[in-house]
């Protein structure tokens, strides 16, 4: 089966490539050649995972999935959330926003936080949405050098590693990404939907 993930970013492509079961080809949007950045305009993961999704259905009539992602930080009511990508303003940039959020959470004790990613899968019959979160906190500095955007400051909970000092398996079985992707295909693998 042709799955089409509506993103143009190879790393996570690369991490979820190693989640999918065999029978399963994943695509990504560089894989199609198609190079239109989708804008986000919603306020919301699930709005933005939803309208990507259907973009790109409405493009390619194949079973596609879009993700959205972001850091949700307590003590700033949820912040970057949504706008996680661009903390810090154009253009997106991970170390300023990562300066950016130790400056915000500098001399705060609560350093909660978690990511949390939605999915939405468009098949012909219908749309579904699955979310994955993982807890953790904000450390005190930046730690590690693996991964991409927050992964230096951010230990999840029970760790001693930051997402940035583990292996890309290591954070592959824990990950929000994994958690919201082990379910869809959880669902796929039922194959109790017709396409
Ligand atoms: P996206 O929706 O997955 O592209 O995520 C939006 C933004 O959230 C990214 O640009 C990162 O800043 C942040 N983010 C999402 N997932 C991760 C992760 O696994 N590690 C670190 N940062 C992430």
């Amino acid at each position: 089966m042709k799955l089409i993930f509506a993103s143009h970013n190879e790393n996570k492509t690369a991490e979820i490539r190693q989640l999918l079961p065999a029978g399963i080809e994943l695509l990504s949007l560089n894989d199609l050649n198609f190079q239109e950045e989708i804008k986000e305009t919603s306020d919301t993961l699930e709005g933005n995972s939803a309208l990507k999704a259907a973009y790109i259905y409405s493009i390619f009539k194949l079973p596609c999935f879009a993700d959205d992602s972001g850091l949700e930080v307590d003590f700033l009511q949820n912040r970057p959330g949504v706008y996680s990508a661009r903390y810090a303003g154009e253009p997106k940039n991970d170390d300023n926003n990562m300066n950016k959020l130790l400056d915000d959470l500098k001399g705060i004790q609560h350093r909660n936080a978690q990511f949390r990613t939605v999915i939405t899968l468009m098949l012909e019959s219908a749309t579904y949405s699955f979310e994955g979160i993982i807890k953790g906190e904000i450390t005190e500095q930046k730690i590690g050098g693996n991964g991409f955007g927050y992964d230096p400051i951010f230990r999840p909970i029970g760790e001693v590693k930051t997402f940035a000092q583990m292996s890309m398996k290591e954070k592959n079985s824990r990950s929000h990404r994994a958690l919201a992707l082990e379910k869809m295909i959880s669902f796929l693998s039922l194959g109790k939907f017709s396409n």
